[in-house]
């Protein structure tokens, strides 16, 4: 190469690679230089959804330039290393306390010679967790009442939870070899959530427990825990020496509903609650991947011995819960950087915003008068609506939700769950970031899009 060859390579613009397909099967034989591979892959990503336009996901899209800054600094820890990072195992700590109090964890109670919990990256790990605890403590209960848990054919375990679960209750079942019995939806019904009823008609001494959706995903509909906790109750009164326990999946309310007013009480003030989990990155306001599970108590009737492993921590051997090994710490810098930069009042205003918001879209949708709103966003942070009865129109949802993604939009258009599958409805999740000014574009474009499809 000659001086001015290599000048070119020195940037994108006239660059050999410029000219060139970016490399898919094999690794390159030569290096290039890093501003043009940067820019390149940039360039790969232009038609990627803008993040803060994705309406899709309930995972954070913006955080602070502080946190940002935080945690590109802490991006090369690694979280597992508790004796070489003892600060990161320490905010991590700390992250399980504030979060089981605030999920009811009486204030004299400690993490963690009281209760217990770890980071994860996020709800699946965290969910696969909590129903671990639960398939291990009813092997023990079950072992102790005399049962053969060995014998398959009669007592295969079985876990108990609503049709709109998140597909990673369906892996925890296949992975543990544990039956799913899944309450459906009730026909000719406006309920969206676990109908009690059915779901304590499936109980029997081979159910480990039942998991309540505190948040259907799909939905924005919620378990009335407080009602199933007391028919558990009464269960347990009758059944001593095999009681169950609920799980509570509340991967995005659980960060939401503590700070906003609506809600019954959900978590560990009620008796049979014996673990919750949520994701750190949805309404935990950090980026993906954090999540975190906290058994109501430190003991192995909760958390049996046999999911305790010993890592070496500071000369001294502690528990390590979580399935992942390695990762960056990052992630929980940027919990507890949150945790107390906004504090209580902080995480308030920021979901109080978010119900503002809500309450906004949900009327500029039902004023449209094509539809009806099914969650407005007054009590979770979803808003999710169909067509009203009567509208006779040439288009459907998914050209709606097409029309929208001319401009940016990602909002999608899908079926109910098991037994209302005919109904097909579209739904926003409504994240802190998404303030005012961004919900208004997405009104003016919400009524471009309609004319859209009205004309075409
Ligand atoms: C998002 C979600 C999960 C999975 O959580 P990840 O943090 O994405 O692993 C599980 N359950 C519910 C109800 C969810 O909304």
């Amino acid at each position: 190469m000659d001086k001015k060859d290599q000048a070119l390579e020195q940037n994108w613009l006239g660059s050999v690679e410029a000219g060139e397909d970016l490399p898919d099967q094999e690794m390159p034989e030569n290096a290039m230089n890093p501003t043009v591979a940067k820019q390149l892959i940039e360039h790969f990503r232009l038609d990627e959804a803008k993040a803060d336009q994705n309406l899709t996901t309930f995972c954070t899209t913006q955080m602070e330039p502080e946190a940002d800054e935080l945690m590109k600094q802490a991006m090369n820890t690694n979280a597992i290393d508790k004796t070489e990072y003892p600060k990161t195992a320490a905010m991590a700590d700390r992250c399980v306390a504030m979060i089981g109090h605030m999920w009811g964890i009486p204030e004299n109670e400690k993490f963690p010679e009281d209760f217990i919990g770890t980071s994860t990256v996020g709800s699946s790990e965290a969910c696969m967790l909590g129903g671990l605890g639960m398939l291990f403590t009813w092997k023990h209960r079950a072992k102790a009442a005399g049962i053969n848990i060995n014998d398959l054919d009669h007592h295969k375990p079985n876990l108990i939870i609503g049709s709109g679960y998140q597909v990673v209750w369906q892996k925890f079942c296949t992975y543990w070899n544990v039956e799913m019995r899944q309450v459906p939806l009730k026909k000719g019904s406006d309920e969206l959530n676990l109908n009690i009823d059915e779901a304590m008609k499936l109980v029997d001494e081979n159910t480990i427990g039942i998991v309540a959706i505190f948040g259907i995903t799909y939905t924005g509909a919620v378990d009335d825990i407080q009602a199933l906790d007391k028919r558990v109750s009464e269960y347990n009164e009758d059944h001593p020496t095999l009681p169950i326990r609920i799980h509570v999946d509340s991967a995005y309310n659980g960060f939401f509903a503590p700070w906003v007013s609506g809600f019954e009480p959900w978590d560990f003030r009620l008796k049979n609650v014996a673990s919750i989990n949520v994701s750190g990155h949805k309404y935990g306001m950090v980026y993906p991947g954090i999540g975190w599970v906290v058994w109501r108590k430190n003991t192995y009737d909760y958390l049996p011995k046999e999911l305790r492993f010993s890592v070496k921590y500071l000369g001294k051997t502690v528990d390590s819960i979580a399935i992942n090994f390695s990762r960056s710490g990052s992630n929980i810098v940027g919990q507890y950087y949150n945790l107390i930069r906004f504090g209580k009042a902080g995480y308030r205003a920021c979901m109080e915003n978010v119900r503002k918001v809500s309450e906004k879209l949900s009327k500029a949708i039902t004023d449209t008068g094509y539809f009806e709103v099914i969650t407005d966003g007054s009590e979770l942070p979803i808003i999710t609506w169909k067509f009203k009865p009567g509208v006779d129109v040439k288009w459907n949802l998914y050209d709606v939700q097409d029309a929208l993604k001319m401009f940016g939009w990602q909002v999608p258009a899908y079926p109910l769950p098991k037994n209302r599958e005919d109904e097909i409805v579209q739904r926003i999740v409504v994240r802190p970031g998404m303030d005012m000014t961004i919900a208004n574009d997405f009104i003016a474009d919400f009524g471009h899009a309609l004319d859209y499809v009205n004309h075409k």
